[in-house]
């Protein structure tokens, strides 16, 4: 081959920068060639805990390839390890990748295939690539040898296939109990490859099963399952984590050496079921994780926070999870946003929590409608209106885009302010609100506070003020210029609401490192949650669960999915205005 065989195919000019991954440009160069002439790709969670920010980049990749190249994704629940399965997780699965934007073209369990993964079985026993061993756990790993030395030979290695047959069926049968035996490729225990270590395809687990439930007392290991199942399906492009790299050759030695392709004799109970044949020689190839700072992302530490109530749940707005993000007001364009943003490749990083924040606000800036809502509220007066004073303004809804259309905020003599937009003693610089001072109130005048309040703590519990008449909209003074604004509610419209303020989770950029003898739990941020009391405007109250606006000045908010009534609303913070973490250290 010359070198100029070797580089790849130009790429085409219209490909967005987003899209010029090598995983696209290989699924392009296979489509070029006529090596495929459709894609198929599949997202195979196992339903042993809920899908979180990493999941996502998964979906978004293997959905997203699929139909930007007109092919389809399979959702495969990957259901070989019963133990640790739920159907709870199966359905919050499913609902988090509808959620994310996407749909499947098949719902499929690897379990759907535990029969045609069985006949492979005694398929690569009559062709002598696989036996059945009755070493235990522990000699099998003395066997193994190690990174610098070689393994040994099972004794068993060089049973017949007369005996091999009968054992793997009586496995099947139930006969023998938990890690009696295994049944094992037949490949080299002298690999550079552990993998390729005549590794197990079949143990033996009297375990119930969500999906077959007592059918089987032997299950197929992972790599042999998800190999074979993607055959199965089809797939073209088998996309995973950089840490499957080193299984690609028993991946494909699976792949190959029972050749579902060509045995219609095995996809026979696969047809009995309903399901297509589609059998193919599947490719696999990996990218790298996504991770970021300030999170925990490994399900085994999710599910401890959760099963030792560090966190209200699953769904808490501080875990990584898709639930998670979801309740606290990420949308799915923000996650395909920063999805974009990150890239593929094959370089594992810890990426900036920032790049999340960002794609999150950046969405939100362009899609959450403009609200006026305060959280530490104090009560301002304005004197000279008079007591009954009610009036509607009108505000648009998003100060970039008219298409937001427009609402009537009320307006009276009574309103709440944000407490810290009043100082008595300004520092230097101070633009809001003193005494004596003047601050234009959002959309309704400019106020100058005249007196000050106090209770016998000494605590400011009101401050009166004028209107400037000559300030109100459409009056010749409204352009005065005054150096700052500030947002309001009118206090007898207002909607007293609870406000959840969550903040990150962990106090440091790295909660996974264990160097000082710490654990994550060392590092929990107590302050990842404060919740008060503020007040909404009518139309930030009567929104519908799960709707997000901007409160302005103050952030991004959204409606509790759960709990939010217009009643009794209950608002959580998404993110804040700007990286208030950047400045911190
Ligand atoms: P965890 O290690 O968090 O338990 P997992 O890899 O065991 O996750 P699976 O349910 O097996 O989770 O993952 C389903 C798919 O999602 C796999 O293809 C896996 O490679 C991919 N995936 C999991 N975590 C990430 C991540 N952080 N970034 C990108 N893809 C991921
Ligand atoms: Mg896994």
């Amino acid at each position: 081959m010359s070198n100029d065989d070797a580089r790849p195919a130009a790429l085409p000019d219209d490909v967005a920068p987003e899209k010029r991954d090598f995983i696209r440009q290989i699924v392009r160069e296979d489509l070029a060639s006529g090596r495929h002439t459709s894609v198929k790709t599949r997202f195979p969670p196992e339903p042993n805990g809920y899908l979180h920010i990493g999941h996502a980049k998964a979906i978004c990749l293997d959905f997203g390839i699929a139909s930007e190249f007109d092919g389809v994704c399979n959702l495969r629940l990957d259901d070989t390890n019963p133990a640790k399965e739920d159907p709870e997780y199966v359905r919050a699965i499913q609902d988090d990748v509808r959620w994310l934007g996407f749909d499947w073209h098949d719902l499929r369990h690897a379990s759907d295939y535990f029969e045609v993964l069985y006949l492979a079985g005694e398929k690569l026993i009559r062709q002598g690539d696989a036996f059945v061993c009755d070493l235990t756990a522990e000699q099998v790993r003395e066997y193994r040898g190690t990174l610098t030395e070689p393994g040994r030979n099972s004794p068993y290695r060089d049973r017949s296939v007369e005996e091999n047959l009968d054992l793997f069926r009586r496995m099947r049968a139930g006969e023998f109990p938990d890690g009696a035996r295994t049944l094992r490729a037949k490949i080299d225990m002298a690999s550079g490859n552990i993998n390729l270590r005549d590794p197990a395809l079949y143990r033996i687990k009297h375990v119930e099963h969500q999906n077959t439930g007592n059918d089987w007392p032997i299950y197929p290991m992972y790599d042999y399952a998800h190999s074979l199942s993607d055959a199965v399906e089809g797939i073209t492009h088998s996309l995973c984590t950089l840490e499957f790299e080193d299984h690609r050759p028993l991946y494909d030695w699976c792949v190959d050496k029972v050749d579902l392709a060509n045995s219609p004799d095995l996809i026979a109970p696969l047809l009995a079921k309903g399901l297509p044949k589609e059998a193919s020689k599947p490719r696999q190839i990996e990218f790298s994780r996504l991770n970021f700072n300030y999170l925990v992302m490994s399900k085994r530490k999710l599910l401890a926070m959760v099963e030792d109530r560090l966190v209200d749940g699953w769904d808490d707005p501080r875990m990584p999870t898709l639930q998670g993000i979801r309740r606290r007001g990420y949308t799915p364009s923000a996650l395909r946003l920063m999805v974009d943003r990150v890239g593929i490749s094959k370089q594992n990083s810890l990426l900036d929590i920032s790049i999340l924040e960002g794609a999150l606000r950046e969405d939100l800036d362009a899609a959450a409608p403009r609200r006026m809502g305060v959280i530490d509220p104090v009560k301002l007066v304005l004197a000279n209106l008079p007591e009954d004073h009610e009036e509607s303004l009108t505000f648009s809804n998003h100060p970039k885009d008219e298409s937001f259309g427009q609402r009537s905020v009320p307006f009276s003599r009574e309103l709440w302010i944000e407490r810290e937009d009043f100082e008595e003693v300004p520092p230097k610089g101070f633009k809001r609100l003193t005494t004596g001072g003047e601050v234009r109130l959002r959309g309704a005048g400019i106020v100058r506070c005249d007196e000050v309040v106090k209770n016998d703590a000494g605590e400011i519990v009101e401050l009166r003020g004028w209107l400037d008449p000559e300030s109100r909209p459409g009056m010749a003074g409204a352009e005065r210029k005054i150096k700052g604004t500030i947002h309001w509610v009118s206090a007898k419209h207002a909607v007293a609401a609870e406000i959840r303020l969550y903040d990150r989770l962990f106090t440091v950029p790295n909660p996974d490192d264990e160097s000082e003898g710490k654990t994550y739990r060392d590092y929990m941020n107590p302050e990842s949650r404060r919740t008060v009391t503020g007040y909404v405007e009518p139309a930030a109250a009567s929104a519908a669960p799960e709707q997000s606006f901007q409160f302005e000045r103050t952030g991004y908010f959204v409606a509790d999915r759960y709990d939010h009534t217009p009643e009794r609303p209950v608002f959580n913070r998404s993110v804040t205005l700007r990286d208030t973490w950047a400045t911190k250290g």
